[in-house]
């Protein structure tokens, strides 16, 4: 029996300071001390329950902290500015010059980019591997290697982590397992299989409105309060804080998520299965077709169903290009990247989110040209929506 993440949001008793029902937003940066003595314990990080400066922690972001923690069955968490911020505070916290992470080869553009890219000038070195084969992942464990890491369910393939395996992995090696979570908010909980800290891009389905850009780190209270050191934290150092008002407006929407999840994955499934008999090479995690799929069965919540993304090939861009230009124009969802929308969006991953990936390796992860990815919205009448995709489809002579 999994354990009910909406439930446990549910049960956090979290109001304001005048018993106001959604808890009251902080609009300082700075806080004030009533005796010094407290202050500079704060600074050494042994007074607890105290606010210093809201760069280091702010009532707003702990709220939405806590609630998340909540959600994942950590301990703590801690919010950011960007679920870039999460990704790379994490990194930066585990490795040193010298390192080394094994990563899934399938990843977001960015996140591969900073892997690809950026570490190297931090003498960090990175193995990419198929994160669907355990036995490529523990071959590319090295002495220096600090971390294992993946997403639950891969932009943009749909591939599944095999979490409970790789966090065996990861223990054997005495290494952390970190895992992002964007894509199966609810879904899948990371943490509860094994997962040392799981991290979230908050933009997406959490937030679920498209109005900011937000991110979150998931994981024991040792490893948020060493992100938060004023001596060594790469939160606090780098200081990539979430506005309060943002966090505020999140929190809210986090406590409709697990509708949502429900709805996105319910129309998923729907348009997944006539894609599929529509004859378009079509994954989906739900699907029987998808390799993945009974491990899928066996990580997810069932409630909240098989996710809300969907990728078809179309084997080219041009058909790709078409078909996004048509379905946009036929107002089934925007022609725009990013997820977890109530409206459907869709976009070209080769040329857009995926764009940072250099061609070869695409190909060589099987990242198709004409691949589309859709994050399915909340339609009402998915039906409805069907027959607009297949009377574009039809149009363009593509089924
Ligand atoms: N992780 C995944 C799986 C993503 O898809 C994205 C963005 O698309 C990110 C992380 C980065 O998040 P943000 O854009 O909030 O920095």
């Amino acid at each position: 029996m999994k354990t009910d993440p909406a439930s446990k949001i549910q049960d956090l008793l979290q109001f304001g300071e005048f018993g106001d029902v959604n808890p009251s937003i902080t609009d300082s940066a700075t806080y004030t001390f009533m005796e010094a003595k407290t202050m500079v314990d704060t600074f050494h990080g042994e007074q607890e329950g105290c606010f210093l400066y809201s760069r280091h922690w702010n009532p707003s972001n702990k709220y939405l902290a806590d609630a998340l923690a909540a959600m994942e069955g950590t301990e703590s968490a801690w919010v950011t500015a960007s679920g870039m911020g999460a990704i790379t505070s994490v990194i930066l916290q585990l490795c040193n010059t010298g390192d080394h992470i094994v990563s899934s080869i399938t990843t977001y553009g960015g996140t591969f980019a900073f892997m690809a890219n950026y570490l190297k000038k931090f003498g960090i070195e990175v193995s990419f591997v198929d994160i669907t084969k355990p036995a490529e992942v523990e071959n590319a464990i090295r002495p220096e290697t600090r971390m294992i890491y993946t997403e639950s369910m891969t932009n943009p393939l749909l591939q599944i982590s095999d979490l409970p395996v790789l966090a065996d992995i990861a223990n054997k090696h005495n290494i952390k397992l970190v895992v992002d979570n964007t894509f199966t908010p609810m879904v899948i909980a990371p943490a509860e299989m094994g997962a040392h800290i799981v991290v979230y891009s908050l933009t997406k389905f959490v937030n679920g409105k498209n109005d900011c850009v937000a991110g979150a780190i998931c994981a024991d209270a040792a490893f948020i309060n060493a992100l938060a050191d004023v001596n060594t934290g790469s939160a606090m150092l780098l200081g990539p804080v979430l506005d309060p008002m943002r966090s505020s407006s999140i929190h809210k929407n986090l406590h409709t998520l697990h509708i949502r999840m429900k709805q996105h994955s319910q129309n998923a499934l729907y348009l997944a299965r006539k894609f599929e008999q529509a004859g378009l090479r079509t994954i989906y995690p739900g699907l029987t077709s998808h390799p993945q799929h009974e491990l899928m069965k066996q990580l997810m919540h069932p409630d909240f169903g098989f996710g809300g993304m969907i990728a078809i090939d179309l084997t080219t861009s041009e058909k790709a290009s078409e078909l996004m230009e048509k379905m946009q124009q036929e107002g089934i969802g925007y022609l725009a990247v990013s997820l977890g929308y109530f409206k459907t969006l869709f976009s070209n991953s080769g040329k857009s989110t995926s764009s940072e990936v250099p061609e070869d390796v695409q190909k060589d992860m099987g990242l198709s040209e004409g691949l589309i990815r859709f994050s399915v919205g909340l339609d009402q009448d998915i039906e409805r929506s069907w027959e607009r995709i297949e009377k574009c489809l039809n149009t363009l002579g593509l089924v």
